[in-house]
């Protein structure tokens, strides 16, 4: 995919799945890899009114290195940029918090950190008063959660999967929306390393080992003979996704009791979550 049928790409995306209106506060949540620098580079050249934010996640020299291409990004774009440290807002490091709530919760480090993330990004969306976050989730990142739900067992834990995440509707909730679902990740590389933005292609120190990596692997070997695989994934799961959403009460969700976040359940996950570190 040369530059011009990528970025076109990315147009139809938003077009097709009405993910964005030029009246959108748009909020693009950055963690300053390739993907989310790459959809707050095209969303500007869009025309769109972004700005940006960035959960420091205080893994000491990666985290810091991340923070200062972000920066220096967003200023050469001109965009405003929102930065937030999990030290301040919860007391520690996320190195800290997953060694903590590892073994407790039994739960895998990416998902701790997932859970957090997304309640953080969350919060600071509504109170930065966006209507729209974006995230740069790409086709490789799509079809791997579609296996590993399969996998699990439980198609159901993907309802919330899609260009358009969500299936309930509340004020509380920031709409989240993913332009480059249908981008394999390997052009979104090649992109970014086209137009020299500021990026370390190294991935995350902590996913090594994590489940989602073997499915990665697992995929990338079976596309070798199979170019079509990850697509045909993406796409057959959206087929089934509006009658599996029918089949469960979408309704209202219940307020978290410690936190007041929107969730599925009394006390949310990142709740649930956060008991172990107080
Ligand atoms: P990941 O779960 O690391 O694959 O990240 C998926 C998407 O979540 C990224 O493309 C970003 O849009 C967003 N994201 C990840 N980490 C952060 C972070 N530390 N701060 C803000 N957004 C993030
Ligand atoms: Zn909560």
């Amino acid at each position: 995919m040369n530059p011009s049928q990528f970025e076109r790409k990315v147009k139809q995306t938003i077009q097709k799945y009405n993910l964005l209106k030029k009246s959108d506060k748009v909020l693009v949540a950055l963690s300053g890899g390739k993907d989310s620098m790459t959809v707050l580079f095209l969303l500007k050249k869009f025309g769109y009114d972004i700005s940006a934010l960035h959960i420091n996640l205080e893994m000491g020299k990666w985290s810091e290195a991340h923070l200062q291409n972000i920066i220096k990004f967003c200023k050469e774009l001109k965009v405003p940029l929102h930065v937030y440290s999990v030290r301040k807002e919860l007391g520690r490091s996320m190195c800290s918090i997953k060694s903590i709530v590892k073994s407790k919760a039994k739960l895998q480090d990416c998902t701790i950190c997932g859970i957090i993330r997304r309640w953080l990004i969350n919060k600071k969306a509504r109170m930065l008063g966006a209507n729209v976050v974006v995230t740069g989730h790409n086709l490789d990142d799509a079809s791997q959660t579609v296996l590993m739900n399969y996998f699990k067992g439980n198609l159901f834990i993907g309802l919330n999967e899609g260009p358009k995440v969500g299936i309930i509707e509340d004020k509380k909730f920031v709409q989240r929306v993913k332009p480059l679902y249908f981008i394999p990740e390997k052009d979104v590389e090649l992109y970014s390393k086209s137009q020299k933005f500021p990026v370390i292609y190294e991935r995350c120190p902590c996913v090594v080992g994590a489940y989602r990596h073997k499915i990665r692997q697992m995929l990338d070997d079976i596309q070798k003979t199979n170019p079509e695989i990850k697509e045909n994934i993406v796409q057959s799961f959206l087929k089934i996704l509006p009658g599996l959403r029918k089949k469960v009460l979408a309704g209202k969700p219940i307020y978290c009791k410690i936190c007041g976040e929107p969730g599925r359940k009394d006390i949310c996950r990142a709740c649930s979550i956060m008991r172990y570190i107080k």
